[in-house]
């Protein structure tokens, strides 16, 4: 490895330098740490490590939740997080070109420095990067009005595992000439290539946020106020449910009173963003009052200011809090039509309630989206783990849902992807793993079941 160069390569500082993700998944210390500056060093790492025949575990801002970047026996680590320079941001058009270790927060910034606007946004937004971002086609909490990280990119530079360079840095939306290959690497998991920059594309800047928080008395209603506030608010931007429970844990570990006075079954915590003040706090004044009044919600609260604005998005925001404070646990993130959800719900409320009776199972979501989170844990050995997994999967198989709507498949999910995808598609994703990557080098045994 000395011929790759001593400020690329170097050797795990100690045995405690293991990086892991946000999972409970395992993670060996790595034969080396590979720490290239830019694409034409990331492709000179891949043609080397292929030729050995080195396995690499691809490492962006390590907040995956699925396994997918720790170290495996027997690997090296490949960090992009020296890639890590926004190289032009296009004030008229709207664009940013960046490297993939760009941090979220970090484009989020500099967007707004130069009056535009990411909407991408989600809790590990100080860490995780926009390379890993488009690894695994992270949603958020915006996705019900800007999409996911696939809608925001227009350009994509990926380095294959042989160290070919494949640079289509489009500044368009555009382009129809042949197959669009950047889909391909899109929430491909570091599998099929290392992804190293990006074209992003811009939103213009919102001048106004509007927040409030809204108390049902259950899930069928949100999916009623779902309906009106689209019909009513195209401005809104975030559609946030959390049952009870989740509220409450939430509240306690950040020492924060609850809502209102009175407990509900279920919170939903809403977003417009538009141009007007005024226009858009008096529409969702009316919006919620035709809700209250249709007897869709029980009670809301409008934040007055953004510090008011702020404390309401901290009860969903403290799901960096709970995943902590309830390790071990197992986070899901699936997805269901929103007609099957209520049912979906209740079905796993009782049956993980019954098996698995002394710990914590926290719901909330992008209900917008029909995406699913749950919380489980802490769980009292990696027996119950695999049990709960696999309950929870077998479930979300039955109500014909997706096992991920948002994290991905890494090593956690692997065994399990059968529920979401047929024979016939897992033997074409292998066939392309292995048209792309014939040597395995890139994250090998994570996503696609051997
Ligand atoms: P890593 O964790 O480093 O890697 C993730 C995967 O991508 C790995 O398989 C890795 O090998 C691969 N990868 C990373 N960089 C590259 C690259 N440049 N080229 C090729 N492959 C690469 N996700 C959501 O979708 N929505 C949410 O709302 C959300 N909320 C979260 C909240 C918290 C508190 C946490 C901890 C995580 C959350 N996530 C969410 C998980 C989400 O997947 C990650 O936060 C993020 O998208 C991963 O980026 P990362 O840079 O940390 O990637
Ligand atoms: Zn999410």
């Amino acid at each position: 490895m000395r011929e790759l160069g001593e400020h690329i390569v170097r050797p795990p500082r100690s045995l405690l330098e293991t990086a892991k993700d946000w999972s409970a998944a395992p993670s060996s210390p790595p034969l080396a740490i590979l720490e290239p500056r830019s694409s034409e060093e990331v492709s000179q790492v891949l043609a080397f490590c292929n030729r050995l025949q080195i396995p690499l575990a691809i490492q962006g801002g390590m907040t995956g939740l699925v396994g997918g970047a720790n170290s495996m026996p027997g690997e090296a680590v490949l960090s992009l997080a020296k890639l890590n320079r926004i190289e032009h941001i296009d004030t008229t058009a709207g664009t940013a070109l960046i490297q993939a270790g760009v941090t979220l927060e970090q484009l989020q910034n500099a967007a707004e420095e130069h009056d535009w606007f990411f909407p991408l946004d989600l809790g590990a937004r100080g860490s995780c990067q926009l390379g890993g971002n488009a690894a695994t086609n992270a949603g958020g909490n915006r996705v019900i009005r800007y999409g996911m990280m696939r809608n925001a990119i227009l350009g994509l530079e990926v380095i294959l595992a042989d160290g070919t360079r494949l640079e289509r840095l489009d500044t368009v939306i555009k382009n129809n000439a042949g197959f669009d290959l950047k889909q391909l690497f899109i929430g491909s998991e570091g599998q099929l290539g290392v992804i190293t920059q990006l074209v992003i594309q811009l939103q213009p800047r919102p001048t106004a946020r509007c927040t409030a928080l809204c108390a049902l008395d259950g899930l069928t209603k949100s999916t009623q106020l779902l309906k009106l506030l689209k019909g009513v608010l195209p401005e809104l931007s975030a559609f946030e449910v959390m049952w009870s429970d989740y509220v409450h844990e939430s509240a306690r570990l950040q020492g924060l009173a609850l809502p209102f006075q009175a407990q509900y079954p279920i919170y939903v915590l809403i977003e417009t963003l538009g141009h007007d003040l005024s226009l858009s706090v008096s529409a969702v004044e009316n919006a919620l009052q035709q809700a209250l009044l249709d007897e869709v919600i029980l009670d809301a609260v409008l934040a007055q200011s953004e510090q008011q604005a702020q404390k309401l998005w901290s009860y969903r925001e403290g799901v960096s809090e709970l995943l902590t404070a309830l390790k071990p646990c197992a986070a899901f993130d699936v997805s269901v039509s929103l007609p099957k959800m209520q049912a979906l719900v209740l079905d796993l409320q009782e049956e993980l309630t019954n098996r698995f009776k002394e710990q914590h199972h926290l719901f909330f979501g992008h209900l917008g989206d029909g995406n699913l989170h749950l919380i489980s844990g802490p769980y009292p050995d990696p027996e119950d783990l695999h049990a709960l997994e696999e309950l929870t999967y077998q479930r979300i198989a039955a109500y014909g849902g997706s096992i991920s709507a948002e994290h991905g498949i890494g090593v956690v999910k692997r065994e399990f992807l059968h529920h979401s995808k047929s024979k016939e598609e897992i033997d074409l994703m292998a066939q392309l793993k292995k048209l792309l990557d014939p040597k395995s080098i890139l994250n090998p045994q994570r996503v696609i079941p051997s």
